[in-house]
């Protein structure tokens, strides 16, 4: 696998680091179990990293040496993609002939690594675009910056190139066609999971009074009210939650603007209502850290809106278990793995009806999908669960089966058929033969 731009290793939630790295750690390790063993290629950004680390038994991560270690951004990183391939195809070099089955690279940038390899080594190339400049471009929040035609042309030359293009969704497989003209032959679709072990809900809902015990077989045994006492929130609160990169594509500014529309129209509400916003700045975001506070402050929400730094996976797990409802406003979202990860805690997920989001929620039985952004009709459904604490019980435990049925073991089985029918069909293009042959 290649990972050019962000390590797994990477705490997600913040600059770089987000659903992809998440999705490269699972895939990758239920692949091992599964018996294909992944090395993940990654570009160094400490002169401390060791060249490899055992993610798990079976996965190992290499760190590859291209350009300084510190300094440099995403766009910075074109720059270095002959860098990043010398390094990769040493490694290789290493190898007897034959070391590595398939090239599955994520992102453009590793497609273009990957594109190189897998070309020299004569072996497929199987591609995971996570996000798409064109996709995302057309439908920018106002004012963000779009992204630049030299991504749109190495994503059109990844898509060519690429033996296999894997789509989280249907409709992520349309985009690859209708966007970047990928043929039916190269597309297949394959679902992102959840972690299922570590996403699991409480044994209380967090909207009915607390304390219900919610007969899910996965609860953690744990109490919400338990849950709630740990982190600070009062037990009675409306729990209004934001997680994941802050930037304007993900729209929290759309959750801040609606929680204002909620405190004109019930100012009882304030005693308790808490909006946690769990992430850090990303992206266009990264130009005015403070812009979500500011607006916050602008709207006199100050005191509700509670800012936390990433957290790991477990601690994301409990602030999901605590919430009233999960709250995606985003304007693109290829997936959108928060919104699983939710559900899988039996938290309910209010998102934007974009991307992949409306296949990782059941509109109107583990949530609810809003079309557009205006921060009036936001408030209008999250005043549902305020008015309605049992609706939240009942689409929680609607949610929390809808999720389990998302486990990472069936998307690494998939990955895994997809490696194997394209490394089948490689065999029968002559291309192929006659590189492998000349190796
Ligand atoms: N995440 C995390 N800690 C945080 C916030 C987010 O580990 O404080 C993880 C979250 O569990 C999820 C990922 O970051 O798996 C975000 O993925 P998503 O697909 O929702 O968004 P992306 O970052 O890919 O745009």
């Amino acid at each position: 696998m290649l990972s050019v731009h962000t390590s797994p290793l990477h705490q997600p939630g913040t600059g770089d680091a987000g659903g992809m790295n998440v999705y490269i750690v699972e895939l990758s390790k239920r692949l091992a179990e599964l018996g294909t063993e992944v090395e993940i290629f990654t570009r160094a950004t400490a002169s401390e990293l060791p060249p490899t680390v055992e993610l798990a038994p079976g996965v190992l991560v290499r760190h590859v040496t291209a350009g300084p270690y510190e300094g440099l951004i995403k766009e910075d990183l074109p720059a270095q993609l002959c860098a990043f391939t010398h390094s990769v195809l040493r490694t290789e070099a290493g190898h007897r002939p034959g070391h590595y089955d398939v090239v599955h690279s994520h992102y453009w940038l590793s497609g273009q690594v990957g594109w190189l390899a897998a070309d020299r080594w004569g072996v497929p190339l199987v591609h995971t675009m996570h996000t798409m400049a064109k996709v995302k471009n057309a439908s920018l929040a106002t004012g963000d910056k779009p992204e630049p035609a030299a991504r749109i042309i190495g994503e059109s030359q990844v898509v060519e190139a690429a033996h296999r293009l894997i789509a989280n969704t249907d409709e992520e497989a349309e985009q690859l066609a209708s966007y970047y003209g990928a043929r039916l032959d190269q597309l297949a679709v394959v679902h992102p999971g959840v972690n299922l072990e570590v996403f699991r809900p409480a044994t209380a809902s967090p909207t009915g009074p607390v304390g219900d015990a919610v007969s899910d077989p996965r609860a953690t045994g744990e109490s919400v009210r338990e849950i709630r006492a740990r982190l600070g929130l009062p037990l009675d609160a409306v729990v209004l939650l934001f997680a994941g990169r802050i930037q304007p594509l993900k729209a929290p500014d759309v959750l801040v603007r609606a929680v204002a529309h909620l405190l004109d129209e019930a100012p009882e509400l304030r005693e308790r209502l808490v909006v946690p916003i769990v992430g850090g700045p990303s992206g266009s975001g990264m130009a005015r850290p403070e812009a979500l506070h500011k607006l916050a402050a602008q709207l006199g929400v100050c005191d509700v809106v509670r800012f936390q730094p990433p957290v790991g996976q477990e601690q994301l797990a409990d602030w999901y278990r605590a919430a009233t409802a999960l709250v995606m406003p985003s304007y693109s979202e290829s997936f959108g793995l928060v919104a699983l990860e939710a559900q899988a805690c039996g938290t309910p997920v209010v998102a934007a009806a974009v991307g992949g989001l409306p296949v990782a929620v059941r509109d109107g039985e583990t949530g609810f999908l809003v079309s557009g952004h205006d921060p009036a009709s936001w408030a209008r459904v999250l005043r549902r669960f305020v008015d309605n604490p049992e609706l939240g019980a009942r689409m929680g435990a609607a949610a929390a089966r809808h999720a389990s049925a998302f486990g990472w073991e069936a998307a690494a089985r998939a990955t895994a058929d997809v490696y194997a029918d394209t490394i089948e069909r490689a065999r029968f293009t002559t291309g192929q033969v006659t590189v492998a042959t000349a190796r």
